[in-house]
């Protein structure tokens, strides 16, 4: 066998060894040697070597069904950390994130929406090293940051193409915090990275196809398939909000007419709502609508009815066996939870799909794009080092 062959089966076993370790823990060397199928001396071999280099974590030994000693292993999660951060307009989100996925701190910050996207990763780079400080936490350890930002991402190069909410067009982002943070960056666009988030740790862990649809500022979605986020050509698969629902309708921000976002998205309905009276915010349209007041019924009703829309046509285009609903419209008013669940959205649905889909309502709404994002990072920059 060549050299190179040899390093590659050995480099091989280490990553099989790690990850068992990682996805049982806590587990055995013999347990690891039956799953894997390698001796136990090669077992005890690569724990060694893992051990030597931090990763694994040995507890106290126990008397095993033999009468012999046995240590159990598990994984030293906080030996490698990445860095997840959802970026808005006027926020943004730091979460720290160990080896299994865990949160180690997130926290909240104001961002200036005007600020420059040279500012703002300076902003954010200031902010991390407070947070690194105040949490006690050893800079080197982390592998990799990972941004969500709203927008059109190009992934593979890391640059934002165009982000409304932000005002970016163009931005070598990846670069930046590169640049400025000091750690290798990948970036991506919000919705791709909380879907994931959703599908490793959230509602979706057991769907094989699960998308993810937001009702917010923007009517957006995402798409996984088989663990893996579904992008098309331009990283743009899932941006609904800008399917036109009717020609004869009106102008969206982005000089198109008849947008589904212009029926939907948070500004829309207050937009509508305005004409009206001089509320300000979704809740105030909901208790409008509560208290009777009939403009404020039909704005809602008109809300509901476009989810709903919205819904068919996800299930029409993907067929998933999981939809999964976020944004503050779905998660805090509970007429819009009756709408789907209580029959009237089913009515909207074609019947052939009719029972082939569960509706989820986002369980991870704070940490779900900067858990997604650390993931990114993690799968992007971690190996196992040899
Ligand atoms: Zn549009």
């Amino acid at each position: 066998m060549q050299k190179h062959d040899q390093d590659y089966i050995k480099r091989k076993n280490r990553d099989t060894v790690f990850h068992l370790i990682k996805n049982h823990a806590p587990v055995s060397r013999a347990q690891l040697a039956r799953m894997t199928g390698m001796s136990p001396t090669t077992v005890s071999r690569i724990v060694a070597e893992l051990d030597e280099q931090g990763y694994v974590l040995e507890s106290e030994s126990v008397t095993s069904g033999v009468g012999r000693k046995a240590a159990w292993l598990t994984l030293n999660r906080a030996m490698v950390l990445t860095i997840g951060i959802e970026l808005d307009k006027t926020r943004f989100r730091i979460g720290i994130m160990d080896l299994d996925g865990e949160l180690v701190v997130l926290k909240e910050y104001e961002r200036i929406p005007t600020e420059t996207p040279e500012a703002t990763v300076m902003h954010i780079q200031r902010t991390l090293d407070q947070l690194f400080d105040e949490e006690k936490i050893d800079p080197a350890k982390v592998i990799g940051v990972g941004v969500g930002i709203p927008g059109i991402i190009d992934h593979r190069s890391g640059v934002v193409i165009l982000s409304a909410q932000l005002g970016w067009h163009h931005v070598p982002a990846a670069a930046l915090f590169h640049e400025h943070l000091g750690y290798e960056t990948v970036i991506d666009n919000e919705l791709k990275a909380r879907a994931l988030a959703e599908h490793v740790k959230g509602r979706a862990i057991h769907s094989r196809k699960t998308a993810l649809i937001r009702f917010g500022s923007g009517v957006g979605s995402a798409l996984i398939i088989e663990g893996e986020i579904y992008r098309g050509e331009n990283n743009s698969a899932g941006e609904i909000g800008h399917t036109v629902i009717d020609p004869m309708g009106t102008t969206c921000e982005c000089g198109k007419v008849g947008c589904l976002q212009t029926y939907i998205a948070e500004g829309a309905l207050l937009k509508e709502a305005s004409k009206y009276s001089s509320i300000t915010n979704l809740p105030e349209l909901f208790e409008a609508s509560r208290s009777g007041h009939v403009w404020a019924e039909q704005i809602v009703r008109k809300a509901m009815v476009y989810m709903g829309v919205t819904i068919n046509n996800i299930l029409c285009m993907y067929n998933p066996d999981s939809i999964i609903l976020s944004g503050d419209i779905v998660e805090k008013f509970h007429e819009v939870r009756t709408f789907m669940d209580e029959g009237e959205l089913h009515a909207m649905i074609w019947e052939p799909l009719l029972h082939s889909f569960d509706i989820h309502y986002s369980s991870l709404e704070v940490e779900g794009v900067v858990l997604g994002s650390g993931m990114l990072a993690q799968k992007k920059f971690f190996r196992v080092t040899h």
